[in-house]
């Protein structure tokens, strides 16, 4: 239970309150409305707890990205980054047949793991922090409203950030079945392949057509054949369109591909073998695209360094943190990690479920997480 040593500005039961009080805004990716009114909450809880908070405007019209800091005018040390995001993946009405509610340990609602409970945590671990004897590196908390949708209009902000910081610290759900971190992450990507034939009556002159989805096929089982398993390599073909009727040699298809890859060098490997596709098909033309999202995240020894602070950091909050295998999710971590500044991720709520409707965190390590980043932020220097 909560230390009698907190400090006001975030009680157990305030904590709890937040995180409600944010997962029942619901805020998708793609409603710009709910989403600037979620930003508008947040920044009257940060304010509230204390803390600084500088709306950073974006492209398009989209809600802002925020940036929460405890910085002084004049201090421009590179400082602790920590990385979040307030966009879920649920939309608006979700709420309706899957309310906040309580069963046993788990507190569940849409967005509550992955991850606005998350940045509850971190946010009043600063709070406290700076409410005690201050933190000894500056802190910037960015919280961004596209990191559902691939971080496309925060990526340059979030990566300028990560340049001028010491450490990155990311608010992913912490892994399920033991609320283990997040040290490496595959990184992800797309591949859109489309090709062109020749249209033809599928009963007058079969002979003349050239057929697009016959050229295709050969492409998909190529791709799917690039899985490796092994390495942990995999390609998913994942949609198809193709054709106008059955009578008619269809003159295009279409597909979309997935990829995960675990290092630099493979997606060298990979994107080799993709770009290298040659319709097989007389006459049908063939267009290629392969597109790297988000970079592989690797362990580096910087990385096993960071962990190990915060590990002590845990130890003394109350836990144990544990290191879970490589995932193949993405995050903004794989950013960041890319540019070679120490990232340690999957440091939110525990819980399980991201991405569904038993999507829920564990009332009991709320206390214990709050405490970690209060002393992570504290002390690590
Ligand atoms: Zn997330």
């Amino acid at each position: 239970m909560s230390e009698k040593t907190e400090p006001e500005v975030a009680t157990s039961a305030s904590l709890r309150a937040m995180i409600q009080r944010w997962v029942e805004l619901e805020s998708p990716s793609s409603d710009y409305a709910t989403l600037l009114a979620m930003a508008d909450l947040i920044a009257e809880d940060v304010l509230a707890l204390g803390l600084q908070v500088e709306y950073i405007g974006l492209a398009n019209g989209a809600p802002p990205l925020l940036h929460v800091h405890n910085r002084a005018d004049s201090d421009e040390r590179p400082g602790i980054l920590i990385l979040s995001h307030y966009d879920t993946v649920h939309p608006v009405g979700t709420l309706e047949d899957n309310p906040v509610r309580v069963e046993g340990d788990r507190l569940y609602g849409p967005g509550i793991y992955d991850m606005k409970a998350g940045i509850c945590l971190a946010l009043t671990g600063l709070a406290q922090a700076q409410a005690d004897q201050g933190t000894r590196l500056p802190v910037d908390l960015l919280i961004s409203p596209d990191e559902e949708i691939g971080s496309h209009l925060t990526r340059a902000i979030m990566e300028d950030f990560a340049r001028r910081s010491r450490y990155v610290l990311v608010c992913e759900p912490a892994r399920a079945n033991g609320g283990r971190c997040v040290t490496a992450r595959k990184g992800t990507g797309f591949i859109n392949v489309k090709t062109r034939g020749r249209p033809a009556h599928a009963g007058i002159q079969h002979e003349k057509g050239r057929n697009a989805i016959q050229d295709m096929a050969h492409h998909i089982l190529a791709l799917q054949a690039m899985t490796d398993y092994d390495r942990g390599i995999t390609v998913n073909v994942g949609t198809i369109q193709g054709g106008t009727t059955s009578n008619v040699v269809p003159e295009h298809c279409q597909i979309r591909a997935d990829f995960r890859i675990p290092d630099p060098e493979a997606v060298d490997e990979l994107r080799a073998q993709v770009t290298a596709l040659k319709a097989v098909v007389p006459d049908v033309t063939l267009d290629v695209q392969f597109e790297l999202n988000r970079p592989p995240m690797p362990r580096t020894e910087k990385t096993e360094a960071l962990l190990q602070r915060c590990q002590e950091f845990a130890r003394r909050a109350g836990f144990e943190l544990q290191e879970a295998p490589m995932t193949g999710g993405a995050s903004d971590a794989n950013f960041t990690a890319a540019l070679g500044v120490p990232t340690l991720d999957g440091l939110g709520a525990d819980g399980d479920g991201a991405h569904t409707l038993h999507e829920h965190i564990l009332l009991s390590t709320l206390d214990v997480r709050q405490q970690f980043w209060r002393l992570t932020l504290a002390e690590l220097e």
